[in-house]
């Protein structure tokens, strides 16, 4: 039956070509809200052509998102298929094209994710065709703030999460046909450093409560912590200070920490709270707030039985597959923490996601669409 699924959607790779360009064209970095209004509008109706129950769920402070399901799925746990809709190119941007060779099709957001959203679609309408769809339990949801967080959507996603069985999320693939078993955890601080300002040229003491200076200590025992691959931060912004001849009143750092597991979380968090809790420079202090995280998801984990899935299908297709654990964050991370079985990376292979060069294997659409119907199918009927 796979075999013949496939058959099916490998004749359809025009048809994805097609959805994949119209859905490219439509901007939706995370802030633009009326391109991802477009964009719930156009996956809704795609969805609702498979034959699934889709709707739009309205936001008032982000662009709107997407719910579909099978009947089935109202009564019974299943499948959660998710893919995020925004991308990290503004509405002003210059990469707002679309573009095909033989090979490869570029543009904002092949592979990060519209790709994937296509494999989600074409994946369905297989089934649906076969008359399989009906039978299974399955959900999709669409949102729109993943590349900033997921801060409007977690709640749903976790929600989503513990109704249902295991779950596939359609990020990008690696280029050898990797899909993701593990991703670090993530946590992004806003630091604020206190000081005392002054006039410089007055100042006498031996111990000058500058904001920069003791924001500088702060980076340096921060940057220290680093022990990669299990533990990575980053001081990415060091701001501070108004003119050469004032005492710094104020500096900010903006820190991005990845880590492996719960235990590096533990580490992270007693580490950050030594280090911002302890001023170096007397007369200064140090507030700070956590402006987005995301908890490990683990290699080796329940996801695991999703991967053997996934082996035997491209066994079975005669399609390249492999595995890897990615330091990014995707929507995979929350699910995983809510105790589901999720394998992520099922959307088609290719490099460069959030720059200009981005782009996607054609073949690979295809591919991952097969991929992604073979791992529904033996996953809820294993699961009988
Ligand atoms: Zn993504």
């Amino acid at each position: 039956m796979i075999q013949k699924i496939a058959e099916d959607i490998y004749s359809r790779q025009q048809e994805m070509l097609d959805l994949l360009r119209r859905l490219v064209l439509i901007q939706s970095g995370s802030h633009n809200k009326e391109g991802l209004d477009r964009m719930a509008e156009t996956m809704a109706q795609e969805l609702a052509g498979t034959g699934l129950e889709s709707e739009v769920l309205s936001f008032a402070h982000c662009g709107n998102m997407v719910l579909a399901r099978t009947p089935r799925a109202r009564e019974q746990k299943g499948m959660l298929l998710v893919g995020h809709m925004d991308t990290v190119f503004a509405a002003d941007t210059s990469f707002d094209w679309y573009h095909e060779d033989e090979t490869y099709a570029y543009g904002p957001g092949v592979l990060d994710m519209k790709g994937g959203l296509v494999v989600a679609v074409f994946a369905l309408k297989a089934l649906a065709e076969y008359g399989l769809l009906q039978d299974l339990a399955v959900t999709v949801f669409c949102n729109s703030d993943e590349e900033v967080g997921s801060p409007y959507s977690r709640e749903l996603i976790e929600e989503l999460s513990g109704k249902s069985k295991m779950a596939l999320v359609l990020e990008g693939g690696g280029l050898e046909g990797e899909v993701v078993v593990g991703r670090k955890g993530k946590i992004g601080l806003q630091v604020q450093v206190w000081g005392q300002g002054g006039h410089a040229g007055n100042f006498s003491g031996s111990h000058k409560p500058s904001a920069v200076l003791e924001a500088a200590h702060k980076v340096v025992s921060l940057e220290g912590l680093n022990c990669p691959p299990q533990l990575q931060v980053n001081v990415g912004r060091f701001q501070g200070g108004t003119m050469a001849n004032c005492i710094p009143e104020k500096a900010l750092l903006d820190v991005d920490i990845r880590f492996q597991d719960e235990d590096g979380a533990k580490f992270v968090q007693d580490s950050i709270e030594r280090i911002l809790k302890k001023p170096e420079v007397p007369g200064t202090s140090c507030t700070w707030e956590v402006s987005s995280s995301r908890p490990p998801m683990p290699e080796g984990g329940r996801g695991e039985v999703l991967y053997s899935l996934a082996r035997e299908a491209a066994g079975e297709l005669g399609i390249p597959l492999g595995r890897e654990g990615r330091g990014g964050v995707s929507d995979a991370n929350f699910i995983a923490a809510a105790g589901l079985a999720v394998l992520d990376g099922l959307g088609p292979v290719g490099d460069f996601d959030h720059s200009p060069g981005e782009y996607i294997l054609k073949k690979s659409l295809p591919q991952r669409c097969a991929l992604t119907a073979a791992c529904i199918l033996k996953g809820l009927h294993q699961d009988k």
